[in-house]
């Protein structure tokens, strides 16, 4: 119908406010992604309507797929080297959707230790409630992959930067191992982004990520996605996907995409600053370690300027020689920097691991997850890093 339909003229008010004229546009075309906030879509053949249930291409219901979603899901395809994309409503709801679709009971995964709590919960749920059995291995020996293989494996699934120890897994190895068995590789790259590092490049089938984090960027939305490197897999998982229902809002999605744009630019200042704070707070006395992929001392420093030539990523860790006052004091001293759960925003953000994330575990367990007492997490933004090393060094005078 366009405006000018003039088949409308003889309706009566209650059918004119309900049939409202949709804008055609001739000659230009907009700039930004247009925002399909609608949920469904109308055919002129019930035969169209028919064949739409079993395409990709024709959009029936915003459940099975939304122009402004699927935009997001291209870009962030493209942006990784995958042949398609699912987005979901968080993180959570991607890594749900992949695993979900390829496990069922009697299947086994392995999984590096030290991963987003989310992810770790839901593993251990997974094997206590439906019977998949989890090997967790380190994330840096292949040889401990192989060993755990069995004929019932079904997935290997892997961080790119772990959180909060920055520890960087040697993708390209422990894939390969999973990939001579013939079981394919997740991979969680929220902290790298695809600026940083394309795991697909290094044989991964699927890539996941907190889209909420640094692909969005600016606090304002919740979302995830996952991108497969081939067709067979994302069929797989998308038919779950639409059974499952974690799907995005496409104004989230429209959202993300807006943020996604300046994604390079964010990650190369964010990475900047975070070297330049990492090798400041190394110095400082109050500060007793200090982790970031670029420094020099890092455990896996080889790794990471082989997988992360372009920057070790905006998450630096430090820990505290006053431990855990000392911890809580610097969090709660900064004034620029926020104390926030989150991290990948323009904005710095803080946390004390210890006493909030991880505040269940015991000695031992935060040990093993290389957390110390006195072990801060820095989300470093995009503000002026003189700005940012001020505001640490008044925090840190309060931890000596
Ligand atoms: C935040 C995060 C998630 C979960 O994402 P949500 O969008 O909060 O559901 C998963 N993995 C990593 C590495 C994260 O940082």
């Amino acid at each position: 119908m366009s405006a000018a339909d003039s088949s409308f003229d003889s309706h009566r008010p209650e059918t004119l406010a309900v049939h409202s004229p949709q804008p055609e546009i001739r000659g230009s075309r907009p700039l930004g992604v247009p925002l399909h906030q609608g949920h469904v879509f109308a055919f002129e053949t019930a035969d169209a309507m028919a064949e739409a249930f079993h395409s990709t291409d024709t959009f029936l219901y915003s459940r099975m797929g939304n122009p402004t979603v699927r935009a997001l899901e291209t870009a962030v395809a493209r942006l990784e080297g995958g042949a398609a994309a699912l987005s979901y409503a968080s993180g959570m709801g991607a890594i749900n959707g992949v695993l979900l679709a390829l496990l069922s009971t009697g299947g086994h995964v392995i999984a590096q230790r030290c991963l987003y709590g989310g992810t770790y919960a839901l593993l251990t749920d997974l094997a206590a409630r439906w019977g998949v059995d989890v090997t967790f291995v380190s994330g840096t020996d292949p040889d401990e992959v192989r060993a755990a293989l069995r004929p019932e494996t079904r997935l290997l699934y892997l961080e790119t930067i772990a959180n909060p120890t920055t520890r960087v897994s040697d993708l390209p190895a422990l894939i390969a191992v999973a990939r001579e068995a013939g079981v394919p590789s997740a991979v969680d790259n929220t902290f790298a982004s695809p600026l940083l590092c394309r795991p697909i490049e290094y044989g991964a089938d699927i890539v996941v990520h907190s889209a909420t984090k640094y692909l969005a960027g600016h606090a304002d939305v919740l979302g995830g996605i996952a991108v497969f490197k081939d067709e067979e897999l994302y069929g797989r998982v998308r038919h779950y996907a639409v059974e499952q229902g974690a799907i995005t809002d496409p104004f989230a999605a429209w959202l993300t995409l807006r943020g996604l744009q300046t994604l390079p630019l964010r990650i190369e200042r964010q990475c900047a600053n975070a070297a330049g704070l990492a090798a400041r707070l190394a110095g400082h006395p109050a500060v007793a370690a200090v982790r970031h992929p670029a420094l020099a001392g890092h455990p896996d420093h080889e790794v990471a300027a082989r997988l992360l030539p372009k920057g070790g990523g905006g998450v630096v860790s430090f820990d505290l020689a006053g431990g855990r006052e000392a911890g809580r004091a610097v969090v709660e001293g900064v004034r620029l920097a926020s104390l926030s759960a989150s991290l990948g925003d323009v904005k710095t953000l803080v946390m004390h691991p210890a006493s909030t994330s991880h505040r269940q575990l015991d000695a031992a367990a935060l040990e093993a997850a290389g957390i110390g007492p006195g072990t801060v997490r820095l989300s470093v933004g995009i503000e002026h890093v003189e700005d940012l090393w001020a505001d640490l060094e008044q925090a840190l005078e309060k931890a000596i």
